[in-house]
């Protein structure tokens, strides 16, 4: 028996429940839109994404949707 692992485990289970503990600062994902593939980036509270949508309103539902997925662990998007 690791006691040591075992309390990183019951530490780690607290620690997924306290989301905005973390904090992401950067990240690419690609996001399987309905039509098209898109690249959406997060770069220190800068979102953007490849779609046309994104090119005129500064947010979109690839953005919005994974503001809602990482709530807590990334700034919303500042619409311009
Ligand atoms: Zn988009």
């Amino acid at each position: 028996m690791d006691y040591g692992l075992i309390g990183k485990i019951e530490k780690a289970k607290r620690y997924a429940e306290e989301r905005e503990r973390i904090q992401f600062q950067k990240f690419e994902v690609t996001f399987e839109g309905e039509n098209n593939d898109h690249t959406v980036t997060y770069d220190k509270g800068e979102w953007h994404c490849n779609c046309d949508f994104f090119q005129t309103r500064g947010r979109c539902s690839h953005t919005m949707a994974l503001e809602t997925i990482l709530e807590d662990m990334v700034d919303i998007a500042r619409v311009g």
